[in-house]
């Protein structure tokens, strides 16, 4: 049969890593391998704000957050209980073109597995397993029946499930995704698009801490998954004509200063609401002027390292139902009213941050073995895959990354 990309790609995201992690990763064998035999970047520039589903949004998509509409994790639920919000998680959420849609334009099979906002993906990703969390006292099956390919799930949950899967906790849900795409590649067609979101490392550094024994754990755990996945390609004699795109979103630094209650100060001063972004938080008023006065003349004791107004969040690209948010000191994050936030490691602080700083790799025939480039943007990524497969997504933010 003849083929109808000139390459197959396999798009996958490391979560929580960045430049601050370079030195760790690339000691590692699957992280060195993709640097020496393709083309490396240390210095991609992610979008505000700086969470998962913003930045993975874009990834997919070459548009920034003021287009693809993914504000947030989360879309705000006031006073809702953390484990009773539903997040983004359906892919009709996305306002702009995704890359999955564009392959299955083009007659090409896609998977995805973890991905943020993938659900209900079907017509465009025929092997949809996407990342979408139970809430309390929903059962996780049926939670998960909603949003991925129905057959598909049934079928392999008979055939595997909970005799391969240790548990749904996240790192043994990202070793079973990666089982699943071992099996993706073992099909008649493989699926020319695969996207996983790989987020044990996330996981960890929110629960143990940047450092820790468990960080160090997870990031060896990504290193082998990425080598089963490499694997699983090489035993099909796809390596010539697959390329990988290893990504990460945002790094994290540890909280160790604590949460600051921003949401109930602001309540309770009258000024209106908060929605933290982890370090960092939306502000909400009905009166910006006085929130901005009363932001400024507070500065100190609410660790606000910076203010971002309405002119400077367009400029950034912010999505668009954002006028007023803040940024705090290191060390520090802002929690909403009614959850207790008990996060050892975040993110969400500003672009510029040096933790912000994320990673590519971009290792396959088009690609230049050897190279570094000095800069990159996440709104990269979709129109240069979009280019080696030749996909149509005419109107990205990001521009086609030099390739052969
Ligand atoms: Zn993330």
């Amino acid at each position: 049969m003849k083929r109808k990309t000139p390459y197959n790609v396999i798009l996958i995201s490391v979560d929580a890593v960045s430049k601050e992690d370079e030195q760790r990763l690339l000691q590692l064998p699957v992280f060195k391998y993709l640097k020496e035999n393709g083309t490396y970047c240390n210095n991609m520039t992610t979008v505000f704000p700086t969470i998962t589903y913003p930045i993975h949004t874009s990834a997919i998509t070459g548009v920034y957050p003021d287009r693809h509409k993914i504000n947030h994790n989360e879309p705000w639920q006031a006073d809702v209980p953390e484990d009773l919000r539903r997040w983004y998680w359906a892919v009709n959420e996305i306002g702009a073109k995704t890359l999955w849609k564009a392959a299955a334009e083009k007659g090409l099979k896609t998977a995805s597995l973890l991905w943020p906002v993938s659900g209900k993906g079907t017509g465009a990703i025929r092997w949809d397993f996407p990342e979408c969390m139970p809430l309390r006292g929903e059962n996780p099956v049926i939670k998960y029946f909603k949003y991925a390919t129905k057959s598909w799930l049934a079928y392999t949950e008979l055939k595997w499930g909970a005799k391969v899967r240790k548990s749904i906790k996240r790192n043994d849900l990202d070793d079973y995704c990666c089982f699943l795409v071992e099996r993706l590649l073992e099909k008649k067609r493989v699926p020319e698009l695969i996207t996983v979101h790989f987020a044990d490392t996330d996981f960890s550094r929110h629960d143990h801490g940047v450092g820790s024994s468990e960080d160090e754990r997870a990031m060896l755990h990504t290193n082998d998954m990425l080598q089963r996945i490499m694997d699983g390609v090489r035993k099909r004699g796809l390596e010539e004509d697959t390329v990988f795109v290893v990504m990460s979103d945002h790094g994290q630094e540890n909280v160790d200063h604590g949460y600051i209650p921003l949401d109930s100060v602001l309540c309770d001063a009258g000024i209106g609401r908060a929605q933290s972004i982890g370090m960092g938080a939306y502000v909400y008023a009905d009166n910006e002027q006085d929130a901005i006065r009363y932001l400024e003349e507070h500065k100190n004791e609410l660790h606000i390292e910076k203010i971002l107004c309405n002119e400077e969040l367009r400029k950034m690209h912010a999505p668009k139902d954002i006028s007023l948010a803040v940024q705090a000191e290191t060390g520090y994050g802002y929690s909403d009213r009614n959850c207790e936030c008990n996060h050892v490691g975040d993110h969400g602080f500003g672009v510029d941050h040096p933790t912000a700083k994320a990673l590519l790799w971009l290792c396959g025939k088009p690609f230049e073995k050897g190279a570094e480039i000095d800069s990159a943007r996440i709104v990269d990524i979709a129109p240069t895959i979009a280019d080696i497969m030749q996909l149509s997504m005419p109107d990205c933010d990001g521009t086609v990354i030099k390739h052969k």
